[in-house]
């Protein structure tokens, strides 16, 4: 079935936006994106945005039931955060934890989510994120700093990896949690695999931990049971020693130094959370910055115990709003482009390209007038009436 679609604006993001543009799909693809007046539309969506779908690049599903329960702390509490979230993990029972999960997900599709990369504590998402309409990279967590616990750790992923081959929507990744919770042994096995992704600078006792051994962190982790310096790695071998084949995303890296750039290559990937990076009252996220030289940003909402919502537009709007001077395209294509090619998706999504999958989301505007109309998508506020289409169809 063939069907065009039109609005006030279309932003295909690999373009310039098109004022009452027109973008038909035939079956699950996308075969034309042209500019207004080349062909009649089949539906007008009215005063209103179609861009790509939405890409959360950086989540926890399974920590959806903590919501508002677990409030951030400043920067220089961080570990205490850590304190919570697994107090927090320890009184949810395994039917628990499949419930937020489907209640997470629940909210990244009305959101108009079409792409996520969720980490995920013993790959519990996997059933649910593959038999529901969203594109999703399942990454199962690895924990353990001594050798013991990292040997069972990558014994159980290397299993898990083997069950569960990609499908048409799903890919398996691997995800040691951070420098301070993963043996420096596991980031070497992952760096085989295809799809990777950790914590990576997040707090200043992260940093102090790696440079020096010492801080907060030691207590947080002797406390654990698990501590042992022999395991740590150097957050300088994580990127001199790149991974050979793999997509890799770091989250957060927000006290990452900017001289580190020149060590990424295209398979590297900043994921930048904003809402929940200023709940934790970090100094400002140096995103533009990486983004000057070439590195890749994307966006992602984090979870729900840091987070508000998982709405990732809110995301690239308080971006806007926060940073003025960030040109709403780059903020646009942090939401979308970006984030699919961080995940090793671009080929099939994150831009409104002839094609690829016709994954896009319908987003009122207000009744405004902008010179650039950026600044009507990212400008607007709230999260109703958004209408998503994946692979050709309504969602
Ligand atoms: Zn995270």
């Amino acid at each position: 079935m063939v069907f065009t679609l039109t609005a006030r604006w279309i932003f295909p993001v690999s373009g310039p936006p098109l004022e009452r543009g027109t973008i038909t799909i035939d079956g699950e693809r996308i075969v034309a994106v042209e500019p207004h007046g080349r062909r009649t539309p089949d539906e007008d969506c009215g005063n209103a945005a179609i861009i790509p779908g939405l890409v959360n690049a950086h989540t926890h599903l399974d920590l959806s039931g903590a919501r508002g329960q677990l409030p951030p702390t400043d920067a220089d509490h961080f570990p205490d955060w850590l304190r919570q979230v697994i107090a927090y993990r320890r009184t949810r029972t395994p039917q628990q934890v499949a419930a937020d999960i489907r209640a997470g997900l629940a909210e990244c599709l009305r959101f108009g989510t079409t792409l996520v990369g969720d980490i995920s504590a013993d790959g519990t998402a996997w059933p649910i994120l593959s038999a529901a309409p969203v594109r999703a990279v399942v990454f199962r967590e690895l924990l353990g700093l001594t050798d013991e616990r990292a040997w069972h750790a990558w014994a159980t992923a290397d299993e898990w990896l083997r069950h569960h081959p990609p499908t048409a929507t799903c890919r398996p990744g691997l995800s040691p949690h951070a420098p301070y919770s993963a043996r420096a042994t596991l980031f070497d096995w992952v760096a085989r695999t295809p799809l990777v992704a950790t914590h990576l600078a997040e707090s200043p006792a992260e940093m102090e931990l790696l440079r020096f051994h010492r801080g907060p962190l030691v207590a947080f982790l002797q406390e654990l049971g698990v501590w042992d310096a022999d395991g740590l790695t150097t957050w300088e071998k994580l990127l001199t020693e790149p991974p050979s084949a793999g997509r890799y995303l770091f989250a957060h890296a927000n006290y990452l130094p900017l001289a580190w750039a020149e060590r990424f290559t295209h398979r590297h990937s900043i994921v930048y959370c904003p809402r929940t990076h200023a709940a934790f009252r970090h100094p400002p996220h140096p995103f533009r910055q990486w983004c000057a030289r070439g590195v890749r940003v994307c966006l992602g909402t984090d979870s729900l115990a840091s987070n508000p919502d998982l709405d990732l537009l809110a995301e690239a709007r308080w971006v806007r709003q926060s940073y003025p001077d960030c040109p709403g395209e780059l903020v646009l294509r942090m939401a979308t482009l970006a984030g699919a090619q961080a995940l090793g998706w671009a080929d099939a999504c994150g831009s409104l390209e002839v094609g690829k999958s016709a994954d896009l989301v319908v987003v009122p505007l207000p009744n405004a007038d902008a010179a650039d109309p950026h600044e009507l998508l990212l400008r607007a506020e709230g999260a109703a009436e958004r209408r998503t289409l994946f692979r050709g169809v309504w969602r």
